[in-house]
């Protein structure tokens, strides 16, 4: 009889913040782990803004990363100065930059910054990118089996859903799905601010500016690298995303009319819309 164990295998689906934190608090521990990500590579798209780490939550698990050291200069406490504007943009109301020692401790980094962080920390390989799951089920003996997008069966032993919003492997513990709120986002990037667009700049702050009227909003968040990102809520039907409606070239498009212009303004020329993520660039 062989007395020899068997590593267990765990398959984390997802290398978002959660999937690569969780990876590299296994590794840290000694336990191996593989990440399955449908992006190409970490730069393949647009990584989004900027994640606010409270104390509790976020920090906590990079303490346990033994990341917290390294994120601190990486992130910005200052991001989170908020202004909340009426139609007019006259400013309602106004929370200050975090000065050091007043107790308010969620300071921003963008999600970019942080997924090099989780990266760089877990053993070359970990992460499987280009590999979408298209399935998990129960195989022989009860155990989870992944189908990826190319047919490839993974055994595994463990499997962790970190897949996000539309997640392949939460119907195996809910039937729960996920529903549209009614809500659409637009959002664009504004670069190099403080130079090219300094009204805007004073506007946001240092951190992020929400701007609600009429059942339409405008927030906008400052990220890194004189960055600011610009959303733009939009009040439509599901199919007005999906079927990639933002139309820039479309005057009578609510979305397109807000897009063309942050467009304009930025140069950045992209932008993606919110749930489905549809991406637009302009020809
Ligand atoms: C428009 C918007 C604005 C937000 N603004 C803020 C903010 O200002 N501050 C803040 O703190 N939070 C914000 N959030 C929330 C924040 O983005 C999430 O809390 C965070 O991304 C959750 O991380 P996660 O790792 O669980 O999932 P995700 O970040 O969703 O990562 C899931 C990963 O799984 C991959 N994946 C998905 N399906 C599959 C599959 N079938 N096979 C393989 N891989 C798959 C995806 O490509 C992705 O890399 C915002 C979210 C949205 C949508």
């Amino acid at each position: 009889m062989s007395t020899q164990r068997r590593e267990r295998r765990i398959a984390i689906v997802g290398a978002g913040p959660g999937g690569l934190t969780l990876a590299r608090v296994l590794h840290v521990h000694g336990i191996p782990s593989t990440v399955y990500e449908l992006d190409a590579s970490a730069t393949a798209r647009d990584q989004g803004g900027t994640l606010d780490l409270d104390e509790e939550s976020g920090q906590r698990a990079l303490l346990h990363a033994g990341l917290l050291e390294e994120f601190r200069p990486l992130s910005r406490p200052e991001g989170g100065e908020l202004r909340l504007l009426g139609k007019d943009a006259e400013v309602g109301f106004h929370i200050s930059p975090p000065q050091d020692g007043d107790g308010n401790d969620r300071p921003e980094i963008d999600r970019r910054v942080l997924k090099e962080l989780l990266l760089g920390s877990l053993p070359e390989g970990t992460v499987r990118w280009g590999q979408k799951v298209r399935a998990v089920a129960l195989g022989a003996a009860g155990r989870p089996e992944l189908t990826l997008a190319d047919g490839t069966a993974v055994a595994a032993d463990v499997v962790v859903g970190a897949d996000g919003a539309w997640s392949r492997v939460r119907p195996l513990l809910s039937d729960a799905d996920p529903v549209y709120t009614g809500v659409s986002f637009v959002d664009g990037l504004l670069n190099d601010v403080d130079t090219r667009h300094p009204a805007v700049a004073e506007l946001v702050g240092r951190g992020s500016m929400f701007a609600l009227a009429d059942e339409k909003g405008l927030f906008a968040q400052r990220n890194g690298g004189g960055r600011i990102r610009v959303y733009t809520a939009v009040k439509a039907p599901e199919e007005w995303s999906r079927s990639g409606l933002v139309d820039p070239a479309d005057p009578a498009d609510p979305g397109a009319r807000r897009t063309r212009r942050t467009r304009r303004r930025s140069g950045s020329g992209c932008w993606t819309s919110s749930p489905t993520g549809t991406r637009g660039c302009a020809r």
